[in-house]
């Protein structure tokens, strides 16, 4: 198995879990660029939103339900968050697993750069 997000669901690679159901798995990430900075994956592997099928519709849902859950749980629902997926080469997308990136506990600007 070589897609890093999936060896992170199978436990072969560490990761600062922080929510996890039957078919979503939130951990922190590596390098964060915000004071919270969560990933929201699903454990199923899809590539990207692109890549997501009719079949994929509910995990899809699953995933901003998800990061609504995840910032209640870290304290920042009240003060605000953003919830943003890369798509591909000018999305700005370096890991070719879907994930929703939580961020927050700063301001957001604007357009994002
Ligand atoms: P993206 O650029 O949207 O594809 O986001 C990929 C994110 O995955 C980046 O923010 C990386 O810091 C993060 N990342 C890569 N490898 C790991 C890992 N092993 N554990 C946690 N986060 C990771």
């Amino acid at each position: 198995m070589s897609c890093i997000f999936c060896r992170i669901v199978a436990g072969e690679i560490p990761a600062r879990r922080v929510y996890e159901d039957d078919d979503v798995l939130a951990f922190a990430d590596l390098h964060p660029q915000a004071p919270v900075h969560i990933l929201l994956i699903p454990k199923v592997h899809i590539e990207s939103v692109a890549h997501a099928g009719p079949e994929h519709a509910a995990v899809l849902g699953q995933l901003l339900l998800a990061g609504a859950a995840v910032a209640r749980q870290v304290g920042v629902a009240d003060s605000g968050y953003r919830l943003v997926t890369n798509i591909g080469e000018d999305g700005g997308q370096s890991v070719f697993h879907l994930h929703v990136h939580v961020l927050a506990g700063r301001p957001m600007r604007w357009p994002p750069g």
